[in-house]
This record gives structure tokens, C-alpha cells and sequence, in this order.
């Protein structure tokens, strides 16, 4: 059965701080942040969301744009994946998580889906967090307190859940360079509009930082697997069996996912060998 719409109540503030506001109001209602909708229409209409009241975040410029502060990129909360796919200054500067953007969904999806919903979503399957894992952004929240900067690595709490309080808004996330060279690959049913089954990111460079999505109940990086790499790729591919523990469900099976996965650890090794 589908949601009724006419049920739903929408607050569209014309600010940050107005938003802010209404957020900290609410406590008695919580109000629910609306971006792209793409993934809050989806649960509405599977009857999967109870909440009601909603606060449309589409006149907040505040959370628009993609800037630097000296070496770190700055992307506001409300860049869509298409804005993030387009940049010169992503591209230039983290060009796999341009990477990761143009492989969400389908044009249509790319242009309304953002950066900040991905992230609140916080499904295991989110294609650009292992990007983020692995670049170690700073997620900012905002609230009428002030301001938090929450590591990528402290974010997750559990299955879709997140540090983010219910009077607080990701405004944006920063980015540091990544110390190597990046590389990412989704692996799904179809080169679009497909959610992952086994996705990774991967930085070589001294070290090597790795992080999967689609794995485990949240989108990990795997601290045994990135030391086992100093030893060998075996060693590593061992070790990663240790370390995820995939499911089976309705788009792949446990056992396939655990094959994709040390298959992409062994092509990041090879495509990202020098010479
Ligand atoms: C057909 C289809 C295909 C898809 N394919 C992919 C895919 O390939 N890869 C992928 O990763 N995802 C995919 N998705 C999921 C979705 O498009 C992304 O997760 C998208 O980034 C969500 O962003 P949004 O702006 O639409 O979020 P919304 O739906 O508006 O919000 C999602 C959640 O985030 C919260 N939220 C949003 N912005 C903020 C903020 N600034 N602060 C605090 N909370 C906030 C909302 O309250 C809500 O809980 C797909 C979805 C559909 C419908």
C-alpha cells in the first residue's frame, strides 16, 4: 500500500540557522531532514519510515558548493553525486570519489541523491563512504550548540546508525590528500542503477588504507588486511577473510561477496603497482 502523501508535514526553512532552530523546537516531534529524497521517498512508499514531519533542506545555499581551505576539499552536505562527479576540484584532488559519484544510479539519481544523505543513510552499501573511509574525512555536524567535527572512523555506531543527533545536520565533510595513489572499484548487477554487492576503496602509498561497503553491517576498513599487504598479497587476502563477515541476501550470497572482495584486493594490488 502506498504512503499518504497528504498526511506528511513539511517546515522549509530559508537558512541554516533557521533550520537549526526548527531542528532544536522539535524535540517533541523530531523533525526529519529531507535532501534529494531519494532514499526517504523509497522507505515511505515501502511503508518503512514513521515519521511524519519533515524539514525540506533545499533553500539552504549554506550547504551548497564544493570548496578547498588550503590542501582539504570542502563539500557541502547538499552537493548532489552528479555536482561531486562533475568538479574539477574533486577530480583534480580525490578523483576517486568523482568515481564513486558517477556510479551511483542512473542521471536521474545522481542528480538529486547527495553527499549528506548517503552519508546519514549510512546503508553498508553507500558508494562513496568507503571513499571516505579511506580518505579519512571529517564529517561536520552542525546544531544550534555549534559546531562538531566527527572522524569518518567514529560516525558509525552500528546498522545505519550514526553519531548524528536528532538536532543536528551534516552541513559538510572535509577531506584531506589522500597519502598515495587512489583506486576504487563497485562491483553490482549492472553498471547502473544497481546497489552494490561488494564495493572498495583503497589508497597505496607507504602504507595502504582499504575499506569496503556491502560487507558487514556498516561500510569497514580493515586495519589486518592494510598491514598484510606489507607482507604479501596472500598474506592479506588471508587476513581479510578473518576480518569481513558478509551476508547472504536478496543481491548476493556470503560466500560470493567474500570471493569478490579478495579478487579486488588482488586487482588493487596489481593495477596499483609501480613498475
Ligand atoms: C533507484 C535508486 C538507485 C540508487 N542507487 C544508488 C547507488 O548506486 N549507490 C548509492 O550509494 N546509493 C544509491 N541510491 C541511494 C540514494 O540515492 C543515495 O543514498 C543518496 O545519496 C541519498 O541522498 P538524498 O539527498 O536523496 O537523501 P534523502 O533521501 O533526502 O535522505 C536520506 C537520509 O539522510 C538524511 N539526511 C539527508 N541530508 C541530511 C543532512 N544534511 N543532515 C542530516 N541528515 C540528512 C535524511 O533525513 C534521511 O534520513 C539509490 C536510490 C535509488 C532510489
Amino acid at each position: 500500500m502506498r504512503t499518504a502523501l497528504s498526511s506528511l508535514e513539511l517546515s522549509q526553512p530559508e537558512s541554516l540557522g533557521e533550520a537549526l532552530g526548527m531542528l532544536a523546537d522539535a524535540s517533541a516531534a523530531p523533525l526529519t531532514p529531507l535532501a534529494g529524497c531519494t532514499d526517504v521517498f523509497v522507505a515511505l512508499n515501502a511503508g518503512k519510515l514513521a515519521a511524519r514531519s519533515f524539514l525540506d533542506l533545499s533553500r539552504l545555499d549554506e550547504l551548497r558548493g564544493i570548496t578547498t581551505a588550503g590542501d582539504r576539499l570542502v563539500i557541502g552536505a547538499l552537493a548532489t553525486h552528479g555536482d561531486i562527479e562533475r568538479s574539477p576540484e574533486v577530480r583534480r584532488r580525490l578523483p576517486i570519489l568523482a568515481q564513486a559519484a558517477g556510479e551511483v544510479g542512473g542521471p536521474q539519481i545522481r542528480n538529486r541523491g547527495t553527499l549528506g544523505g548517503n552519508l546519514a543513510t549510512g546503508s553498508p552499501a553507500g558508494d562513496t563512504l568507503p571513499v571516505l573511509a579511506v580518505a579519512e574525512a571529517t564529517v561536520v555536524l552542525r546544531s544550534v550548540a555549534g559546531e562538531r567535527r566527527v572522524p569518518f572512523a567514529d560516525f558509525y555506531t552500528g546498522y545505519r546508525q550514526t553519531a548524528l543527533r536528532r538536532d543536528e545536520l551534516i552541513v559538510a565533510v572535509e577531506v584531506g590528500p589522500l597519502p598515495g595513489q587512489g583506486w576504487f572499484r563497485k562491483v553490482g548487477t549492472r553498471a547502473a542503477q544497481a546497489i552494490s554487492k561488494v564495493v572498495m576503496a583503497a589508497v597505496r602509498g607507504d602504507t595502504c588504507r582499504v575499506a569496503f561497503g556491502s560487507v558487514a553491517a556498516t561500510v569497514v576498513r580493515v586495519p589486518r588486511t592494510e598491514a598484510a599487504l606489507a607482507v604479501s598479497l596472500a598474506a592479506a587476502q588471508e587476513a581479510l577473510r578473518g576480518e569481513i563477515t558478509p551476508i547472504d541476501d536478496l543481491r548476493s550470497t556470503a560466500a560470493y561477496r567474500l570471493r569478490v572482495a579478495e579478487r579486488l584486493l588482488a586487482r588493487f594490488w596489481t593495477e596499483t603497482a609501480t613498475t
